[in-house]
């Protein structure tokens, strides 16, 4: 399907859309793990890559096919490599892009296992990463080396949903000769769209909003033609791919992404709004609202401020712990759950959990403090979600 003219909520139901020979309307599941060809002459010219088409389901799935055109075509990507899970494809996408000596510059402010992945398994490899700001543009040019080739962030960040001005920091990278790939998991390309700002790479956890109702494990790596090149070709042969079944999963759910990311969008932005004028809340961390420190830059950049807030619980309440605690275990509704972008809203204390393995004064220096509650806002009615949260705030 040509893709040009549509708007994303168009090209989240129809683009890559192949039918089979039965005319089925809803994308088909294709559950094998092998293609069969006519003849050993057409087999040898697959093989060889002389001919297009399947022939093992590591390399390509007709369904997995579909859900790459769909999401590169909402992204404004070239192309789109589907993987097992979002850590899969940050994997992917250093192994492709990344050798041994190469730098790495990334946020401070990344996801736990992202960091695990950076310095326990890539640094193995001879590659060495710095960590800057989030929202400090100059540390990132501060940081660069000679050898520095790759720019890694998330915008906004988790859990204080820090903003990262990708335009300024992919101008930053071009000029020292590095990519720059961005982890849109939180905004979607609903919300916010990196390669039109100047990323280079756009990463996924499919797991989070694209699937929608927390079922399967996914991810993805977008970018030019050229770029995905070594990233499938370590994809094919190392086989941290999509299954066919995940890949159907996600279809259906890109179909409803734009109302999804609506409406956890206006639910976030009422209950921030709301936990603003609760005397035993601190401070509420939301990019939609005014007070947030990177308010006008969020906007810019993003549709909507996104359905995660955070909020710290007044310590007036107590150690700041044992407030939030109380917050969090005196409701009924909210799921106690790390997982985030699901239809039930979910509520976490990121300092014991998340956050729980990284020292006191790392904490500290990334703002995670004790009272410290991150909400991922689903699609309940706010008010049940706010009557959720007052009765441990009173
Ligand atoms: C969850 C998450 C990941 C990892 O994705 P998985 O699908 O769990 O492997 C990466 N980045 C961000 C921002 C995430 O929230």
């Amino acid at each position: 399907m040509s893709t040009e003219n549509y708007q994303p909520e168009t090209l989240a139901v129809h683009a890559g859309t192949v039918r089979s020979q039965f005319g089925e309307h809803s994308e088909a599941m294709f559950l094998t793990s092998s293609f069969v060809f006519e003849n050993a002459a057409q087999a040898a010219a697959r093989f060889i890559g002389e001919q297009p088409g399947n022939i093992y389901a590591r390399f390509t799935n007709p369904t997995v096919t579909m859900f790459e055109e769909r999401l590169a075509a909402l992204e404004g990507a070239e192309q789109c490599v589907a993987t097992a899970s979002g850590m899969s494809a940050i994997l992917a996408c250093v192994m492709g892009v990344l050798k041994a000596g190469d730098h790495v510059v990334a946020s401070q402010s990344l996801f736990g296992a992202t960091v695990n992945l950076f310095n326990n398994i890539i640094k193995k490899f001879g590659v060495e990463t710095t960590y800057v700001s989030a929202t400090d543009v100059s540390a990132w040019q501060a940081a660069v080396r000679p050898n520095t080739k790759l720019f890694f962030l998330e915008t906004p960040s988790n859990p204080l949903t820090e903003i990262s001005d990708i335009a300024a920091i992919a101008k930053v990278a071009k000029a020292c000769g590095a990519l720059l790939a961005v982890d849109n998991c939180f905004c979607t390309p609903i919300l916010q769209r990196p390669l039109e700002l100047g990323a280079d790479i756009v990463i996924h956890s499919a797991t989070k909003y694209i699937d929608g109702q927390g079922r399967v494990l996914g991810g993805a790596v977008l970018g030019s033609k050229k770029m995905m090149e070594p990233v499938y070709g370590f994809l094919r042969t190392a086989g941290p791919t999509m299954s066919a079944f995940n890949a159907w999963v996600f279809l259906k759910g890109l179909e409803t992404l734009k109302l999804r990311m609506d409406a956890h969008s206006a639910n976030a932005l009422g209950l921030a709004r709301w936990l603003e004028q609760q005397p035993n809340v601190a401070r509420v961390f939301y990019p939609g609202l005014p007070s947030h420190p990177q308010h006008a830059l969020a906007m810019r950049q993003q549709k909507t401020g996104g359905g995660i807030v955070a909020f710290e619980v007044a310590s007036s309440q107590g150690s700041g712990k044992e407030a939030a605690w109380r917050v969090i275990d005196h409701t009924a509704l909210l799921s106690i759950t790390a997982n985030l972008g699901d239809t039930k809203t979910t509520i976490t204390h990121p300092a014991s959990t998340t956050h729980a393995r990284i020292s006191p004064e790392a904490r500290a220096a990334a703002g995670v403090t004790d009272g410290l509650i991150r909400i991922a806002v689903g699609l309940e009615a706010v008010v049940d979600i706010q009557n959720d949260l007052a009765r441990g705030l009173k």
